[in-house]
């Protein structure tokens, strides 16, 4: 491991702002100096009222006091809260919002954000009283104003958006609890993150925020936006929601930092304001004129007469009380020595990001400013002409899955607390800290150290036991017979049966539950690692389940504790239902596995409807058929060679963790010239093993029942990835087919909304092919699409890649990245992810489907099946034959059992310790047909419990409010209690809502 210096982190930042000296230089103006008049008095209560404010007839400078905290990086999450591991970076949030608090108490005029909401419960945690009193008044009168919220700062490429939804839900609710509507943010503020989704902004503006702020995109983007007075702009999120989905959005001018010279924390190397003419190091009014200087430079490109200067960094604010200083001085020299801007005097004063929306809202609707409507995303960002931060949509695979299984998980946890009266919102607190913080945009990116890495690992893993522990209680409740007679499961999830290891599907005798999370029926295949052939599997109503066995593409001999095989079965799954299931190793020789073989004859696998034709000359896909449509498709696992430059240029770029670069004019490798390949047949699936080298498996898989799986199914196993050659490489899954598509693809956003790719085009600026490759590249949470107007290929993921369409007819997936060479945006290290001393190996899969624009349901469908997926349990310990156990359960009343195929049940959870009341959220996850509205009765819906009351809520579950009007869209506030349990939802639509419930006390 290499620790990055002090000096490094220097190093990495001034890169990381190269674009703004790009932007900047040059374009200083001249000001003309007349008197300024002191800004008016505070208002004392939180909220707009609360700003400093701005002036009609000046141009306000919003100086805005703020810190940037990673929720880990290059130190762990502990680290940076308590200061430790200085060796590494000197950063200790406890250290800054202890610090923050006494620098507000000593000038009322003074303002900080604080954004991060995982580092503001730990250091809440640990006041006295009268801490707490401070901070409550300080919250109350609007110096501290709470920004963003959210428990971190999340990513916008690998995110998806239910966990988005679920970390800002979680983070509000404390500082709600804490502090009340004060506390309650009233912008975004996404200023690390790189590059913007659409879908974050359709998040922002359902959630009732006013505006978001950011600092990364294109650099000819963002020179574009500059010198045309784009940056201040409005922005709608989804074409779908429209405006609705609005959102005032700006673009920072200087990164996130301070001017140059202006940074006065200690972590700073420029020199204090010294206001002593006395004194031989006097600089006071030479300072003022700088900052004059970039006020000028920078106000020149934003259309109001507001502008919001950053005044912070990367862990600043250790020592507030200097910083704070200084910026009183700067206040107070501009007061000395008044400054003009285009005959406007120059108001300087102490802001915040919401005080600045409200300033140019005010000056937009009364000087009937226009500001210009964007529908785009701001994706993939580059920072120079050969930088494309478009690997880490793909680095770190396997922390890429955890993070989405244990999103999951999560769904399953807080559904199941909610059916088992007294199990509460603090029951469910552990697993959505680890989603919070994994959202984080250096966790579920990738761009992280690898002892960091490692300590997101063990955060995930201790919330999966801590869940897999709650949800034993629960489902040992839900199963008992009655009451009186509680069992007690010992349920295990067996995360590592992608590993071939489980110990309890090994034992003789063992228990299987199922539970599905959908609000649909559904059938599932249970997949997991066995030792042996023989078995007898039944039933809740003890018939005998089918079942069938394969090789495991994961096997290796000498493995320890691995398994051989891999037995699924069928379970057919009752809407947010449980079934359990007994497996018995079998004395008698029941099951013969179908011998494997390469006879060309055998490359048809499936049936007339579904199936995939092998290409025995090369061992690839030839064709595939889904609903009774051939098409040719190629499928292959390629690597590209990494650019391996030593940074000191743009053109020397390195592909790291976050860089994707390929080597200079190389196009995708082949493994090998031949795969071999073995295929299986059986009565529940059909499959291909197919070899690509020392270091790459795939298994091609088709389900017999089109119930089980309308799509097939690919499962690469890549790694370890040889670097013996010294060559760092990247692994792509491409497939290839005939139809003509152009340069058109489709990426989703976050899960939601698909958004139209032009390949070596940007819609928005002039775009420069430098890297026609890594250029192209997009974030694919969920699937990307080609489509010749009427067919439709698409390929969905288990977890966030970068995808892309090279050629007309031809998507591709990154699966996995191993480089030698840091890229040099801070992290200090290569991303060369190992398992002992080998590379790390990775299992995952996507899934092949082809519509017709008629039939795209189905993708949504997958999707929502991929990401809201049945969870297994196993229990090897109670003999469950003796117990008094109900085999079923479900918690949808069968009069509702049939809700609309596109209804989503995005959040059903606990939001109050042990009293009844629920947060649930419905989403119509149709986007394609505008006329598909859909209602779900939520009267006599669920089994345990009766919905008393229901409340709409806006997307982060706090009350509903007018959000600032523009012209682009107005404030809209809809009623909030309902007088009926209907809820109506148009296509791609969620609604929220509060439920108090009446739980039956029979059932337990
Ligand atoms: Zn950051």
């Amino acid at each position: 491991m290499i620790i990055a210096s002090a000096d490094m982190m220097l190093v990495s930042r001034s890169i990381r702002l190269a674009i703004c000296l790009v932007v900047c230089v040059g374009l200083l103006e001249q000001g003309v100096h007349v008197n300024a008049k002191p800004f008016e008095t505070k208002a004392s209560q939180c909220g707009y009222q609360s700003c400093n404010k701005a002036r009609t007839d000046a141009l306000n400078v919003h100086l805005v006091p703020h810190s940037h905290d990673d929720v880990g990086w290059l130190k762990t999450v502990d680290q940076y809260f308590t200061g430790t591991k200085t060796n590494i970076q000197r950063a200790n949030v406890n250290a800054i919002i202890s610090s923050v608090v006494l620098a507000l108490k000593e000038n009322p005029e003074r303002r900080f954000i604080q954004v991060e909401t995982a580092f503001f419960h730990q250091w809440w945690s640990e006041q006295n009283d009268a801490t707490k009193k401070t901070v409550h008044e300080l919250v109350e009168n609007g110096q501290l104003q709470f920004t963003g919220g959210a428990w971190s700062m999340n990513d916008e490429a690998a995110v998806h958006y239910q966990a988005v939804i679920d970390q800002f839900t979680f983070g509000l609710k404390f500082l709600n609890e804490t502090f009340g509507e004060c506390a309650r943010p009233m912008v975004g503020w996404q200023i690390d993150p790189f590059g913007h989704s659409s879908e974050m902004a359709s998040i922002f503006a359902h959630m009732g925020y006013d505006g978001v702020f950011f600092a990364r995109v294109d650099w000819r983007d963002k020179m574009e936006r500059l010198n045309n007075k784009k940056a201040d702009m409005i922005w709608q999120g989804s074409n779908k929601l429209g405006a609705s989905s609005n959102i005032f959005t700006s673009l920072l001018y200087n990164h996130y930092s301070a001017p140059s010279g202006f940074c006065f924390d200690v972590l700073c190397q420029e020199d204090p304001i010294v206001t002593d003419e006395r004194n031989s190091e006097y600089n006071f009014k030479s300072k003022v004129e700088n900052f004059n200087n970039f006020i000028r430079s920078q106000a020149s490109h934003y259309k109001t007469n507001n502008i919001i200067i950053t005044m912070g960094d990367d862990f600043n604010y250790q020592d507030a009380v200097s910083y704070y200083r200084n910026m009183d001085k700067l206040i107070e020299g501009f007061k000395l020595w008044p400054q003009k801007f285009r005959d406007q005097d120059i108001n300087l004063f102490y802001s915040t990001p919401a005080c600045y929306v409200k300033a140019v809202n005010d000056a937009v609707n009364s000087n009937d400013i226009e500001l210009p409507l964007e529908t785009y995303d701001f994706f993939p960002y580059a920072s120079d002409y050969n930088s494309y931060w478009s690997g880490y949509y793909t680095s770190r695979p396997a922390s890429k899955r955890s993070e989405k299984s244990s999103s999951n998980l999560l769904q399953i946890h807080k559904q199941l607390a909610t059916f088992t009266r007294n199990a509460g919102e603090d029951e469910i607190v552990q697993m959505q800290k680890s989603v919070g913080i994994m959202q984080h945009h250096d966790a579920i990116t990738g761009t992280e150290k690898q002892h960091v890495a490692n300590d997101y690992a063990r955060i995930m893993d201790e919330a999966f036991k801590d869940s897999e522990m709650k949800i034993n209680g629960y489902i040992s409740k839900l199963l008992s017979s009655n009451s009186s007679q509680q069992i007690s499961l010992n349920l295990k999830q067996c995360l590592l049966k992608n590993e071939t290891i489980c110990a309890e599907s090994t034992s003789d005798t063992f228990t299987v539950v199922v539970y599905n999370p959908l609000v649909h029926k559904t059938k599932y295949p249970v997949r997991f690692p066995v030792n042996s052939l023989n078995f007898a599997i039944t039933g809740p109503n003890d018939e005998s389940v089918n079942y069938q066995i394969s090789d495991s593409i994961a096997f290796e001999e000498g493995k320890e504790n691995g398994n051989q095989y891999e037995l699924t079965f069928i379970a057919e799954l009752d809407a947010l239902g449980l079934k359990v299931y007994n497996v018995k190793k079998s004395s008698t020789v029941g099951y013969e596995m179908d011998k494997p073989t390469t006879d060309a004859c055998k490359c048809k696998l499936g049936g007339i409807a579904r199936g995939v034709n092998i290409d025995s000359s090369t061992g690839l896909l030839e064709s595939v058929t889904i609903n009774g449509k051939e098409l040719k498709v190629r499928q292959e696992l390629l690597y590209y060679l990494s650019a391996q430059g030593d940074n000191s240029e743009f053109s020397k770029r390195s592909s790291g963790a976050y860089i994707f670069r390929n080597l200079n004019g190389t196009v995708a490798q082949q493994m090998s010239d031949k795969v071999e390949f073995t295929t299986y047949k059986g009565e529940i699936y059909d499959e291909i093993h197919q070899v690509f080298g020392d270091w790459a498996k795939q298994t091609i898989r088709v389900y017999h029942d089109e119930g089980v799986n309308d799509n097939i199914e690919f499962e690469w196993y890549v790694g370890p990835i040889p670097v013996d050659d010294e060559q760092g490489k990247e692994v792509i899954s491409r497939f290839t087919t005939e139809l003509e598509t152009g340069r058109d693809f489709y990426t989703d956003s976050n899960g939601r909304e698909m958004i139209h790719r032009i390949r070596d085009f940007r819609p928005t600026y002039t775009y420069t092919n430098e890297e026609p490759i890594a250029g192209n590249y997009h974030p694919v949470t969920a699937q990307i699409t080609i489509t010749d107007g009427t067919t439709r290929l698409s390929v969905l993921n288990d977890r966030s890649q970068g995808g892309t369409s090279l050629e007309s007819g031809q998507v591709e997936v990154m699966v996995h990245r191993r480089m030698l060479r840091d890229d040099a945006f801070g992290v200090g290290e290569a991303l060369n992810e190992k398992d002992g001393d080998q590379g790390l190996k990775v299992r995952g899969r996507h899934y092949l489907t082809i519509t017709t624009p008629e039939t795209q349901i189905i993708e949504r469908r997958l999707a929502n099946r991929i990401s809201m997926e049945p969870w297994v349990f196993f229990d090897s310990t109670s003999d469950v034959s003796n117990l008094s156990l109900k085999k079923e359960f479900t918690a949808l009343k069968q009069t509702s059992n049939s809700v609309d195929e596109v209804v989503k049940l995005l959040t059903l959870e606990p939001i109050l310790s042990h009293k009844s009341t629920l947060l649930i959220r419905l989403e119509n996850f149709c986007d394609w047909d505008d006329k598909k509205q859909v209602t779900v009765n939520l009267e006599d819906f669920f089994v345990n419990f009766d919905i008393m009351t229901l409340e709409e809520v806006n997307l982060a579950g706090n009350i509903l409010k007018d959000r600032l009007a523009w012209n682009q869209y107005p404030s809209v506030k809809t009623s909030n209690i309902k007088d009926s349990f209907e809820v109506t939802l148009k296509p791609f639509e969620i609604k929220t809502f509060k439920a108090i419930v009446n739980y039956k006390s029979s059932l337990y």
